[in-house]
C-alpha cells in the first residue's frame, strides 16, 4: 500500500468509524445512516491537482492529443467518483487489538458507544466497549447499490461489565441500517406517567421508533383509554369515548381541567387517525405524545402540590 493510499484508507476509515458511531447511538431499529464523503474534499483536489498537472506534461516522443484531454472539472469529477467508489466497493473490516490490516480492505476501529444499559441494579447511559466480533466471518455480497455486508457488534457497558448488548448492522455500500438488536432498545419513561400504563406508553414509543406509525397511535390511545377507565372505576362497563372522557374530566378538580391539558381532545383526534387507518403522518404521534405527557407531569404536580 503506497503513501497516498494509505491516507485514503484513512479518511475511510475515519467517515466509516463515525457512521457507525451515529448509527448506534442515535439511531432506531430499522432506520439508517449514510457514511459521509465530505471528508474527502482536500484529497480530491489534491488527487485532481496531480491529474491535471500530469496531462500538462509534455511527454517526450508522444504528440499533445487534443481530444483525450480533459477539462479540469472532468478531472475532479472523475477523482470524486474514484473515491466515492473505493468507499461504496471494499470490504470494511472490523478490527480489534489493533491487528494488522488486510490490503484491499478498509480496517475499521470498533468505536466506543454510549447506549443505556438494561443490567438489573446497573441501568442509565453508560459508554460500552465493543467485544471481540466474529462478523467478519460472514463473507459479503456484491450488490448494485454497491457491498453489502453484515456486522454483529456486541458491546458490553463500561460500568457493570456483565450482559453485553448485540447490535446486528446491515451495509449497502454507503448505507449502514440498524437491522437488529437484543435487548429491544430501553424506553426512558418519564416518572410522573402512572405505573399501571407504563408498560402501554413503552410499547407505543417502541412501535414509533420502529416506523410503525398506526401501531403507535393505537398504543397511544390504549394507554389513556386504561388509565382512564380505571380512573373512573369503569370494571367491564362499555363506554363510548364521549362517556369515557367526560367521566374523566369530572373526576378531575374544575381548576385542573381549565388550566392544563386535558385528554379528550387527544382521545379524539387519536380515534380518528385509527378509524381513518392513517399511517404516514408520524406528527400526529409526537404532537399527542407531548399532549399526553404535559398531562400526566401537570397532574403529578397538581396532586402533590393539593391541599390536604
Ligand atoms: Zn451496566
Amino acid at each position: 500500500m503506497n503513501n497516498q493510499s494509505q491516507n485514503y484508507s484513512a479518511i475511510a476509515s475515519t467517515a466509516i468509524e463515525d457512521a457507525f458511531r451515529t448509527l448506534l447511538e442515535n439511531k432506531h431499529l430499522y432506520q439508517s445512516v449514510e457514511i459521509s464523503t465530505s471528508g474527502f474534499a482536500q484529497y480530491i483536489d489534491r488527487e485532481a491537482q496531480k491529474e491535471i498537472s500530469l496531462q500538462a506534461m509534455v511527454v517526450p516522443g508522444r504528440s499533445f492529443n487534443a481530444s483525450s484531454s480533459r477539462s479540469k472539472e472532468q478531472i475532479l469529477e472523475d477523482c470524486r467518483k474514484k473515491a466515492v467508489e473505493g468507499l461504496r466497493n471494499v470490504t470494511y473490516q472490523m478490527k480489534f487489538n489493533e491487528t494488522p490490516l488486510q490490503t484491499e480492505n478498509f480496517g475499521i476501529s470498533v468505536p466506543t458507544i454510549k447506549a443505556v444499559c438494561q443490567n438489573p441494579g446497573c441501568g442509565g447511559l453508560w459508554p460500552h466497549n465493543a467485544c471481540p466480533d466474529p462478523s467478519w466471518f460472514i463473507p459479503p455480497v456484491s450488490m448494485i447499490s454497491g457491498l453489502q455486508q453484515v456486522f454483529v457488534l456486541r458491546y458490553q457497558c463500561q460500568a457493570c461489565k456483565r450482559e453485553p448488548v448485540t447490535f446486528l448492522v446491515t451495509r449497502e455500500g454507503l448505507k449502514l441500517t440498524l437491522t437488529g438488536r437484543s435487548p429491544m432498545e430501553a424506553v426512558d419513561v418519564p416518572n410522573y406517567v402512572p405505573k399501571p400504563i407504563r408498560k402501554y406508553y413503552k410499547g407505543a414509543v417502541i412501535a414509533f421508533n420502529s416506523g410503525a406509525i398506526l401501531p403507535d397511535i393505537f398504543m397511544l390511545r390504549t394507554m389513556i383509554e386504561q388509565y382512564m377507565r380505571a380512573t373512573v372505576n369503569a370494571g367491564e362497563k362499555k363506554m363510548t369515548g364521549d362517556e369515557l372522557t367526560d367521566a374523566y374530566a369530572s373526576s378531575i378538580d374544575p381548576d385542573f381541567n381549565r388550566r392544563y391539558q386535558s385528554l379528550k381532545p387527544v382521545y379524539v383526534t387519536l380515534s380518528e387517525a385509527i378509524h381513518a387507518a392513517i399511517d404516514d403522518k408520524p406528527e400526529i404521534f409526537e404532537q399527542e405524545q407531548a399532549k399526553i405527557l404535559s398531562h400526566f407531569e401537570a397532574k403529578e404536580i397538581f396532586e402533590r402540590l393539593a391541599v390536604k
